[in-house]
């Protein structure tokens, strides 16, 4: 069965009377332990795709299934809760908060959860870690730079060791060495840990590492 699914998936962005049709009937079945990567030009689609998959908006028509249950029509309470369960995000506006450290910030979720502080120190500074950051590990967002502020966006999502990770260009806005050692890392994560992946991307050296493309164009599946 499929860990995540989206069938006949349609998406028309609204602003004033202006519509943009962003998909335009994607269906996709992502079965557990897959590494995908969405391709395609900007303006495809590729994260308004990412954003349904993980219950942060809701599709114009069409269906998401995620873990065997629809959530295309839950309540906003029902998909925060079931996010911080079931999904981790690696988005670009990195949605850090200002006042909280790095360690904080990456324990954020873990909180949520209700996690004991021993525990979520002790899997956040290991995210830090894995992402060269546990260095900064005091600092808050404004005194970090763009990438490193990525790496904690990453780290966040690492900590909460979720089955499945929705990522937007997570290597776009690192240093080349950086951007190397987190692919290498989602790579292990995905074969050690059966941790799901599908995430946008343009960078070749991730895309050579997938299991699968999915192009699209458009707002549809090209390939
Ligand atoms: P990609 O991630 O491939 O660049 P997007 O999913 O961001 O593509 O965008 C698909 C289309 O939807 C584009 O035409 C974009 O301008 C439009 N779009 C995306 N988000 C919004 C939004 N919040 N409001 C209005 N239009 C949007
Ligand atoms: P520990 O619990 O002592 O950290 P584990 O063997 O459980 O040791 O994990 C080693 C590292 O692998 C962790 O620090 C974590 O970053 C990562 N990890 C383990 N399981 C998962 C998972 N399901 N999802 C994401 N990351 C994981």
């Amino acid at each position: 069965n499929p860990v995540l699914q989206v069938k006949n998936l349609k998406k028309i962005y609204k602003v004033d009377t202006v519509e943009t049709p962003a998909l335009q009937g994607v269906s996709l079945e992502v079965h557990q332990g897959e590494f995908i990567a969405l391709a395609g030009p900007s303006g495809s689609g590729k994260s308004t795709l990412l954003h349904l998959m993980g219950g942060l908006d809701k599709p114009t028509s069409g269906e998401v299934w995620l873990g065997g249950k629809r959530i295309d029509g839950l309540s906003r309470a029902q998909l925060s809760d079931l996010r911080l369960w079931n999904v981790g995000f690696v988005f670009q506006a990195y949605n850090l908060i200002p006042v909280l450290t790095a360690l904080e910030n990456a324990a954020f979720v873990l909180e949520l959860r209700g996690e004991p502080r021993e525990v979520r120190e002790s899997k956040a500074l290991g995210a830090l870690e894995t992402l060269g950051m546990k260095d900064f590990a005091h600092r808050r967002p404004n005194q970090l730079s763009g990438g490193q502020q990525q790496r904690v966006a990453v780290a966040r999502a690492l900590a909460a060791r979720p089955k499945i990770i929705l990522a937007d260009e997570p290597t776009a806005n690192l240093d080349s060495k950086t951007g190397l050692a987190l692919i290498e890392h989602m790579r292990t994560l995905n074969r050690e840990h059966g941790v799901t992946f599908v995430f946008s991307t343009h960078d070749p050296r991730l895309l050579e590492r997938v299991d699968r493309i999915v192009r699209l164009e458009d707002g549809q599946i090209a390939a």
